[in-house]
């Protein structure tokens, strides 16, 4: 059996997750694969959009210098959208217009159909308009390059790509950007007491949720999940089904046999080989295994669920965001009412958000898996603290 290889501060701990993140990749995708990741090149439009002037209104494009309120003018062109932009209308006369329609070149006004005796709607083009209110001059004309001209940056490298960003992207007529890949993820839970969910329990036995709950999180974070859940503390078993796990995933999360008992699968499979097992000065979660197999980072978390959520949030989280580009964005929060505590270990308190502020869960036991739900995040008690007053501002790890 190997030794503990290390007892760390949680930031240490963080700072060992850190140095397993890979150099940073780019591949190009396709708009409707890019949703959730990094923007690494940033995107600039190649035009301006909108490209030429265009209409802001269905209406009339005439020369204002030929309005004249009540005054009628004949129509002799048709612009629909899409039309190409062209000449037109004559001095004295108008052109029908609808709404994004390049505005022809003799126009400097466009008048509303509301402003006119047209009725709205799929009516023939009419052989003249009566104005019956003269618009300022220049007036639903957008300008070209109003909503950005060409050579802008539309969205900034390092963005995460949302849907708005998307969409930005798809107008100014990127089919592909280059971003960073979000890691494939395979997380593994262990135990010889847990059934899947849907199976009935013997005495003793339990349903796996913590592959669910990391399966989840990071589905959550945006990645793809293999989620498997192994249902033995047999350590030859699993030392034997190592390399298909390691097959075809960036990164491999274990849960449960990875503390100090008789039956640790996980420690006793992979302590030794790579991994290396401690003690982080935390609450919940103090033992943790951590290393990379096969150029794999492998994570062996405790299986107590709470345990193992904090874990993910606090260790596997900032491996996946740094490994995604996503930048590790430290969070922290108002505490909304005094927390005591035994200092010693940073503590880690399951909250709910409430006008901002976190407010510590009533029951906070590792076992305690259906708690979780509902819960915003948790609360960050650095180890050297006892009692923290209310108002005072914590580290803060939101639930995705
Ligand atoms: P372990 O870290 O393997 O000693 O697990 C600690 C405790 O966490 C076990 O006794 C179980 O009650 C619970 N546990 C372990 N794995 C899971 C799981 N996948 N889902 C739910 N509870 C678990
Ligand atoms: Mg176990």
């Amino acid at each position: 059996m190997e030794h503990l290889a290390w007892q760390r501060t949680v930031e240490q701990h963080r700072e060992a997750v850190l140095c397993m993140v890979p150099p940073p990749a780019v591949v190009r995708r396709a708009l409707d694969e890019a949703l959730g990741l990094v923007l690494a090149v940033g995107a600039t439009a190649p035009a301006d959009l909108p490209g030429t002037r265009a209409s802001a209104m269905d209406g009339f494009a005439v020369r204002h210098a030929d309005l004249v309120q009540g005054g009628t003018l004949p129509v002799t062109l048709d612009v629909p959208a899409g039309a190409r932009p062209g000449e037109g209308p004559g001095p004295g006369s108008a052109a029908r217009i609808m709404t994004g329609a390049p505005v022809p070149t003799g126009a400097d006004t466009v008048v509303a159909v509301e402003y006119t005796d047209i009725p709205r709607g799929p009516v023939p083009l009419p052989h003249q308009v009566r104005i019956h209110r003269v618009p300022p001059l220049g007036d639903a004309i957008r300008a070209a390059g109003s909503d950005v001209a060409a050579g802008s940056v539309v969205v900034a490298a390092g963005s995460v790509l949302d849907a708005t960003a998307i969409s930005a992207l798809a107008a100014t007529g990127h089919a592909e950007v280059s971003v960073r890949p979000a890691p494939r993820v395979r997380v593994v839970s262990t135990g010889a007491e847990l059934r899947s969910p849907g199976q009935p329990l013997a005495a003793g036995q339990l349903h796996d949720s913590n592959s669910f709950l990391m399966a989840a999180l990071a589905r959550s974070l945006g990645h793809q999940v293999d989620r498997v859940s192994l249902q033995h503390d047999d350590a030859e078993a699993l030392t034997a089904e190592l390399p298909r796990l390691l097959h075809g995933t960036d990164i491999l999360v274990f849960s449960g046999g990875a503390s100090a008992g008789a039956f640790e699968v996980v420690r006793q499979a992979l302590g030794g080989r790579g991994i290396g097992f401690g003690h982080v000065a935390m609450q919940p979660g103090k033992p943790q295994g951590l290393g990379v197999l096969d150029g794999v980072p492998v994570f062996c978390l405790p299986g107590n669920p709470v345990a193992c959520a904090v874990s993910f949030l606090a260790f596997v989280r900032p491996w996946l965001d740094a490994a995604a580009g996503r930048g590790g964005q430290q969070h922290r929060v108002q505490l909304g009412q005094e927390l005591g505590g035994k200092p010693g270990r940073t503590r880690f308190v399951g909250a709910v958000l409430r006008e901002g502020r976190g407010v510590p869960a009533a029951a906070r036991q590792s076992h305690q898996v259906t708690r979780l739900a509902g819960l915003d995040g948790f609360l960050v008690v650095p180890a050297e603290r006892e009692s923290v007053a209310a108002g005072e501002e914590l580290g803060w790890l939101p639930l995705p």
